[in-house]
């Protein structure tokens, strides 16, 4: 009963290695029937069934949501929901004192074109693709289902859609009311701005990276840029940091960050926060920091950006690595999924070099185990950090 999409003879290699991906070169031109979002049955060339997924207009044509023949139906969504969240369980962060995790992180829980993050008992769920758009209320079911606590389901997926597919509906809540939210990772609060705020509303990805800075923040003056809504400075001020400045360019980041701060210590006159921009505060900044977090946003959002975004990282390191104190820590990221982990270490080291400076490597960051890599897509690697000493 479902549609078909025939590949092209010998375009069938990626496919058997498992690759969820079906770009529109490889297929024959669909007829007329099929339309964006539609669930459509991949075969080869030869009428060999390869998989079944979402298809879209564009460069990735299909979406695979599985490789073995099954109906896309409520027991599809319940069962691969449902392993995403056992999966979660297993890993032990679905806990009292960590009720906020990524529960659907696309190909790596077998669901290309969505994100679920769950904040206590709100979800918020994002599509990027048609195919999820047009089934985000049987997702919700299952959700709801799997999940009996959730007291609201938040659609947010104005940013993420085709703009050409004109869908309407892009964002609202497909259950329950706007509830004023408060959430606990690793025992901190967050308030979480899930309707107004970047991505879901919070960067979990950065939830391991936040616990190893507490350790290195005792008796430390942090300066965490691009502090978002102050993850990172929570946790300098919770492993007992003598001074913490958040710096980020959005007002209202900063308004969230103060917020935050004072949800979690009564008294926290050693946190400043400045919205302004990156690269001004670093330029004018003293040497008196003895660690810094550099988690910029993606400077390549696609491979043609590639080049300047490895000479934004350079120039972003290199002014942290002059200035940091002798003996200092710098956490540094990039979460640009086309700039690789070898390019980014390239990047640091121009900086480094630049600085003259002996720098040593003590840690390798990445994303963590909520935001998995499907071994056959390795593109869902993104967020790569290092921790280097700076004498
Ligand atoms: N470290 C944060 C996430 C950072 S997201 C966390 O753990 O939650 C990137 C942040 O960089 C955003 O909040 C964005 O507002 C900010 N930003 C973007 N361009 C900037 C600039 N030029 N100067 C300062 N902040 C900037």
């Amino acid at each position: 009963m479902y549609k078909i999409i025939t590949l092209r003879k010998g375009k069938d290699q990626s496919l058997r290695r498992f690759h969820p991906w079906v770009f529109s070169g490889a297929i024959v031109k669909p007829s007329n029937n099929i339309t964006e979002g539609d669930i459509v049955k991949v075969i080869s060339a030869e009428g060999e069934y390869l998989g079944i997924g979402h298809y879209q207009i564009g460069s990735i044509a299909v979406r695979i949501l599985s490789f073995t023949e099954t109906e896309i139906d409520d027991t599809f969504w319940r069962k691969r929901i449902g392993a995403a969240l056992a999966m979660r369980h297993d890993i032990g962060i679905i806990r009292a004192d960590n009720n906020m995790f990524r529960l659907i992180h696309g190909e790596g829980d077998q669901l290309p074109g969505l994100i679920v993050d769950i904040y206590g008992a709100v979800a918020v769920m994002q599509a990027h693709s048609v195919g999820m758009h047009l089934q985000r209320k049987e997702i919700a079911a299952a959700l709801q289902e799997l999940i009996p606590e959730l007291q609201c389901i938040y659609y947010k997926s104005e940013t993420t859609l085709p703009y050409k597919a004109r869908l309407d509906e892009e964002s609202g809540f497909l259950m329950g009311k706007p509830i004023d939210f408060v959430a606990t990772e690793n025992g901190l609060r967050f308030h979480i701005d899930w309707l107004k705020g970047q991505k879901t509303g919070f960067f979990l990805d950065q939830r391991d990276n936040r616990t190893l800075l507490e350790h290195y923040a005792r008796n430390k003056k942090v300066l965490n840029m691009f502090c978002y809504t102050g993850g990172f400075s929570v946790y300098a001020l919770r492993g007992k940091a003598i001074e913490v400045h958040s710096v980020d360019s959005s007002e209202r980041a900063i308004d969230v960050t103060q917020r935050n701060v004072a949800l979690n210590f009564t008294d926290a006159p050693h946190h400043k926060a400045y919205a302004t921009d990156a690269f001004r505060y670093l330029a004018e900044m003293d040497n008196s920091y003895d660690l810094i977090i550099l988690d910029p946003p993606a400077f390549a959002k696609h491979r043609d950006a590639l080049h300047n975004a490895l000479k934004g990282y350079t120039r972003l390191n290199a002014k942290a690595i002059q200035k940091i104190k002798p003996g200092g820590i710098l956490f540094t990221f990039s979460c640009s999924q086309a700039v690789s982990k070898e390019l980014f270490r390239l990047a640091v080291f121009t900086a480094a070099a630049q600085s003259k400076r002996f720098v040593r490597i003590l840690h390798q960051l990445h994303q963590p185990a909520d935001h998995p890599i499907n071994i056959y897509h390795p593109e869902g690697e993104y967020l790569k950090g290092l921790v280097l000493q700076i004498e």
